[in-house]
């Protein structure tokens, strides 16, 4: 028996220059130590078979299963607002591509598997810590319906990485409707060179925009199509109160899909210039500024397919910048609505932005838990709301605010139950806290413990629905379990 993977791979055909051929690196005893069955399913593959020692082999980097075409991409970047001409991928490798149930071509890459030539100084390699994290993370996010690479499954290598200290590696099996990024087109756009910058754009618009194929304007359709994405995105991100961390253009991704989860978290209060990266000193990255970054990423996409829009450069500008402009419109649409619908607003009136304005204010300003105000806002759903007011520091804050939205939902004819019922679907219990990421991760490392990580995966998997059992993974941190900074650790 052999471990099949049906790989139909499509980017290892683009030209050389778009990747190196590189084999991951064997390790020395791999362990399984968390396998997706459902996606594995999804994607066509026997999960039985990835739990064998055949099966570890492979998610380790050990074997290359039959049927890849193993590589790493090239990409460029600005980090922290920086340009690095090259980056690439240089502890990540790709299989190869599958197409899934649902008939969507992924990506199946290893990240932790060993050094390439993007490397640098770097060893290729990614320790237990980060793996989970992304792996906790990333499912979370699944689960919360917001766009994003998947987790299929963690390995530890039996070696150790050295980091400030020693600590265990792992590998992450990651699943992408594709890696193609910003920092991609950027790659090619510092080398002037138009024929590939028009071949990945075709390559990218066939794969996730293919309605736009026969476009009159593929290229404007593109990018309009990617500011779409990446606007209604961060909206989703700003409702459920995520912080990327690290939105350099070589972590945005053209999909529309949330990538590279490094020192990313939730917040738990309420706080629109909250930073936890301890490598974001000047808040670039913070949870407010997430759709200026993103539309500075975008138009850092744009300027790369300039080329491509019109020989008239001035005219190009002109169109890119008309493109551009949608991101704010189509951004505020979505956060409105969301919040709209965290507040159990059926209907759109004059006035409603600001009552939900001023909500937010008095969370920030009483700090408040951004999850459990809107999730208890929902049990009350008009009714009583003691367990609302109580998250605020001073609660009659709230008080004054609750009378106002009371008048306000009862201009609509639905039940408190329907009402209960529709901010339920939208606002969470249960989010990948950071304390608790915290202390699955130091269950894993110290003491070779994954039942934690199991036991909060599982809860996660079903953030809108009640879990009494788990209850207390809704808990906001107590006052010495706040967790302040999150790492990269690398
Ligand atoms: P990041 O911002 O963490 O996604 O990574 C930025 C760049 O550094 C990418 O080119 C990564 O592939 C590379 N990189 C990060 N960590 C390592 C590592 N341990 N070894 C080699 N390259 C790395
Ligand atoms: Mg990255
Ligand atoms: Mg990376």
């Amino acid at each position: 028996m052999t471990v099949h993977f049906p790989f139909q791979n499509s980017y290892s055909a683009l030209p050389d220059s778009f990747f190196a051929r590189v084999a991951p690196t064997p390790v020395a005893a791999p362990r399984l130590i968390k396998l997706n069955r459902p996606l594995a399913v999804e994607l066509g593959l026997d999960p039985d078979m990835l739990e064998t020692p055949e099966g570890a082999a492979i998610l380790a980097g050990k074997t290359v299963p039959v049927g890849a075409d193993p590589i790493a991409m090239a990409y460029a970047g600005h980090q922290f607002g920086q340009f690095v001409p090259q980056l690439g991928d240089g502890r990540a490798i790709l299989l190869g591509e599958v197409i899934d149930r649902g008939g969507v071509r992924r990506d199946i890459q290893l990240k932790g598997s060993g050094p390439t030539p993007f490397s640098r100084r770097g060893d290729g390699r990614a320790a237990l810590g980060p793996v989970l994290r992304e792996y906790i993370v990333s499912e979370a996010m699944y689960a919360l319906g917001i766009p994003t690479t998947r987790s299929l499954a963690a390995v530890v290598t039996g070696e150790h990485v050295i980091r400030e200290t020693a600590l265990p590696g792992a590998v992450l099996t990651r699943v992408a409707s594709s890696h193609i990024r910003v920092g991609t087109f950027q790659f090619f756009a510092v080398r002037r060179d138009t024929d590939a910058i028009r071949r990945l754009a075709d390559h990218v618009i066939t794969r996730h925009y293919p309605d736009l194929l026969h476009a009159e304007r593929p290229y404007h359709a593109l990018l309009a199509g990617v500011v779409a994405r990446q606007a209604e995105l961060i909206a989703r991100w700003l409702l459920v109160g995520f912080i990327h961390g690290v939105m350099n253009t070589d972590n945005s991704s053209i999909s529309g899909e949330t990538i590279d989860y490094g020192p990313c978290a939730f917040m738990d209060a309420y706080n629109p210039s909250q930073v936890f990266s301890s490598i974001d000193e000047m808040g670039r990255y913070a949870y407010a500024n997430q759709p200026r970054i993103a539309l500075w990423n975008l138009t850092r996409l744009a300027e790369c397919l300039l080329p491509l829009f019109s020989d008239d450069q001035e005219k190009a500008v002109a169109e890119a910048q008309d493109i551009l402009g949608a991101f704010s419109e189509t951004f505020s649409a979505a956060y409105q609505a969301g919040l709209r619908k965290k507040v159990g607003l059926f209907t759109e009136r004059d006035g409603d932005d600001a009552l939900i304005q001023d909500l937010l204010d008095a969370m920030a300003k009483n700090q408040a838990d951004f999850t459990l105000t809107f999730r208890k806002l929902g049990d009350a759903g008009g009714d009583d709301a003691t367990d609302v007011r109580t998250q605020f520091m001073e609660p009659a804050a709230f008080d004054e605010w609750a009378g106002r939205w009371r008048a306000r939902i009862a201009l609509e004819p639905q039940s408190t139950t329907e009402r209960q019922a529709a901010m339920h679907a939208v606002n969470p219990i249960f989010i990948p806290r950071n304390h608790r990421v915290e202390t699955v991760i130091q269950a894993a490392v110290n003491d070779d413990d994954y039942a934690p990580f199991e036991e909060l995966v599982k809860v996660l998997a079903k953030p809108f629905e009640e879990q009494p059992e788990y209850a207390a993974y809704a808990d906001p941190p107590l006052p010495d379990q706040r967790v302040l900074q999150t790492f990269c650790g690398t």
